[in-house]
């Protein structure tokens, strides 16, 4: 079984370059980033983590027409993880494709509040749970705090010889939230900033790229990419003072899990 991952889109709520910016990652045209989703391939299934509001744009140009992602996974309601879905729908109803959504009940109901049109007319089905598997994973929903902006959800994937989980949006998660993630050995994690030190703590929403790797290193997990990404990242500039396991996500990149 092999599983692998490609970022859709890494960027922050705001995308890069952001609207009426022209600071230097804005304006660099290898940093084009667009709001964070992620396409997981397992053996032949396809599945789709965050609809972005980019996602046709995304799926022209990294996605495989002949494996449209007929699973889909939510970790949070929020525009920039979800606003793509009526695409996504319309995509699988022209197509015929007959799909599942998946996510924590208390985000489905936000999803069937704000796309009441999906599962009578275009025959996306959206289940409310925290737990499923494909082929031989086990793939687990976890609540987060996702600080200012409320709460979030990690989705782990555990196999037999490979555990690895994204969490786009999270910060200061409790003990009890980061128990799901030991063990992990490799870990996909939205880092908006490098280092965050203009918004009041209260204020902030995500973790920075330097205390995710302070988490990594706490919870003992080996490898960790960084996406979720806003134009404050430089990924040139700042990889330079990472760690050799820690890595910046882009567009397009791919990841074969376990290599
Ligand atoms: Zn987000
Ligand atoms: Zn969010």
């Amino acid at each position: 079984m092999t599983t692998s991952v490609t970022f859709l889109g890494t960027s922050d709520a705001q995308g890069v370059p952001r609207i009426a910016c022209s600071c230097e990652v804005c304006e660099d045209s290898q940093q084009v980033r667009t709001r964070s989703s992620l396409l997981v391939m397992i053996d032949e299934e396809t599945i789709l983590i965050d609809v972005s509001p980019d996602f046709r744009h995304q799926f022209l140009q990294y996605g495989d027409a002949k494996r449209l992602p007929t699973h889909v996974l939510i970790t949070h309601a929020h525009n920039d993880h979800i606003a793509g879905l009526g695409d996504y729908s319309d995509l699988c109803y022209w197509q015929q494709l007959s799909s599942t959504l998946y996510a924590p009940p208390e985000v489905i109901e936000t999803l069937e509040r704000r796309f009441p049109y999906i599962q009578p007319q275009r025959g996306t089905a959206m289940v409310g749970t925290r737990e499923m598997m494909m082929k031989d994973v086990s793939i687990t929903f976890h609540p987060v705090s996702h600080g200012y902006n409320g709460m979030a959800n990690a989705i782990v994937f555990t196999h037999d010889t490979f555990k690895w989980a994204y969490l786009p949006d999270s910060f200061q998660l409790t003990m009890g939230q980061k128990q799901p993630l030991y063990g992990c050995d490799h870990l996909i994690m939205g880092t908006s900033y490098y280092h965050e030190t203009h918004t009041p703590t209260a204020k902030r929403s995500v973790y920075d790229v330097q205390e995710a790797v302070e988490l990594a290193k706490e919870l003992s997990i080996p490898k960790v990419t960084f996406t979720h990404l806003s134009h404050a990242v430089d990924r040139f500039r700042d990889g330079e003072y990472i760690p050799s396991h820690a890595q910046f996500a882009y567009d397009g990149k791919t990841i074969v899990m376990g290599t």
